[in-house]
């Protein structure tokens, strides 16, 4: 993603602008209180075209830039590239510049020849391809050979044969030939800028960045290699913030050869409820798929947006809600349950629910009245969701 191909941009000294990775709204306001100024929130997705679908906003403030924030996280961004749709889990929140001109300008393996080919235009801010096919005579090439290496005069000459503004020239060869240094050290498929940016005050920065790098060149960098398997530990992370948790409120468990299969959702509140939870679904011989900690004081619909999260995991076969009721209530517990089930869009898997503490009369009359019966002890619930999710009825 785009700040992970900025972080190797920074490496090799390709300059981009100030700026923060952030997960959640509360530190995009955090941020850019304690940073007063114009910033920009970029979506943080695979696919290009953010710009037209919506995923680049503008903040001067720190409240401003908490409720585009809050807009972006768990917006699903789609373009014609990607009418399927990408979800947004993370922004990187940049200073914004104020932009004289932008150019475009990229490295990729020509098939062809099998040598790197750099390509610039001074059309840059847009698809590359409309470019090539409104304006070729707007794009230049230059083939590099690698036995020779990169060399500032094919900076140069790609300058000029682009037309690019004055202002890149001074900057542009040694850019280049960071890009290029890049590009084969890390063995990437592609290293792209677009857009290269001009400063109103002269400098050249990358404003945007794509590197997709080739698996087989990541040996050399297993910093960088360890970015794909973090994932989905951050995946899960990021979900949990998209619906309003802290960041380690919500966890999933791979499955372990032996093990009983991790086929039961848990949601309690606290971590030492769900623990235990955890431990009661296993001495029952079972095996919790995830932990989810709704926290205190969880609403309705951060109940219903729980169960969502849960059920997301297609392993999840069914369910136990253990909430001990102290600032949580009972009885918003249980209407989010229902809430959450009443839409038809949502996965319905057996539920095993626990509520004690406050509130749990009338919590448990809503359930009863919706038809699910809740039970007694922990052990109880235990051994009952295993049995249904291994398919008792
Ligand atoms: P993409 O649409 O996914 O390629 O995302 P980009 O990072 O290229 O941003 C899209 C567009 O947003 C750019 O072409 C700019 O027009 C605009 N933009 C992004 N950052 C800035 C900034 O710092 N200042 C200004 N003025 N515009 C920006
Ligand atoms: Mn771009």
């Amino acid at each position: 993603m785009e700040y992970q191909g900025k972080d190797l941009f920074r490496r090799v000294g390709i300059p981009t602008p100030n700026g923060v990775y952030a997960t959640s709204a509360a530190e995009v306001r955090d941020y850019i209180a304690a940073h007063p100024g114009s910033w920009v929130l970029k979506s943080q997705v695979m696919m290009g075209g953010r710009g037209k679908a919506g995923g680049i906003k503008f903040a001067d403030d720190a409240a401003t830039g908490e409720t585009l924030a809050r807009e972006l996280i768990g917006k699903v961004l789609k373009s014609i590239q990607n009418p399927e749709g990408e979800e947004v889990r993370s922004l990187l929140v940049e200073e914004k510049v104020a932009i004289a001109s932008e150019a475009y300008v990229s490295i990729t393996i020509d098939r062809a020849t099998k040598k790197p080919v750099v390509i610039v235009t001074s059309q840059g801010g847009m698809d590359v391809e409309e470019v090539a096919e409104a304006h070729p005579e707007a794009i230049s090439k230059y083939w590099i050979d690698p036995a020779a290496g990169y060399s500032p005069f094919i900076g140069r000459q790609l300058a000029f044969a682009a037309k690019l503004p004055v202002g890149y020239r001074k900057a542009f060869p040694g850019l280049l030939g960071a890009l290029y240094t890049l590009f084969m050290d890390y063995g990437a498929n592609l290293v792209e800028i677009n857009p290269l940016v001009l400063t109103k005050d002269g400098r050249v920065i990358a404003s945007d960045a794509k590197v997709d790098l080739d698996d087989n060149g990541l040996y050399k960098h297993p910093d960088v290699a360890d970015w794909n398997k973090k994932q989905p530990a951050d995946a899960d992370q990021a979900a949990a913030v998209a619906i309003g948790l802290g960041m380690s409120n919500y966890a999933r468990f791979d499955d372990e050869p032996g093990a009983a299969p991790k086929n039961v959702g848990t949601i309690a509140n606290g971590a030492g409820l769900g623990m235990g939870t955890m431990d009661a679904v296993k001495n029952a011989g079972g095996g919790a798929a995830n932990f989810l900690d709704i926290g205190g004081g969880a609403q309705a619909e951060l109940v219903k947006k729980s169960y969502e999260l849960v059920t997301s995991d297609p392993r999840v076969t069914a369910m136990f809600i253990n909430i001990f009721g102290g600032i949580t209530r009972g009885d918003q517990v249980a209407k989010g349950i229902v809430e959450a089930l009443a839409g038809g869009d949502v996965r319905k898997v057996p539920l095993v629910i626990r509520l004690t503490g406050t509130n749990a009369d009338e919590g448990r009359k809503i359930l009863a009245d919706a038809g699910f019966v809740p039970v007694e002890t922990m052990d109880e619930g235990a051994a009952k969701v295993v049995a249904l999710a291994n398919g008792a009825n």
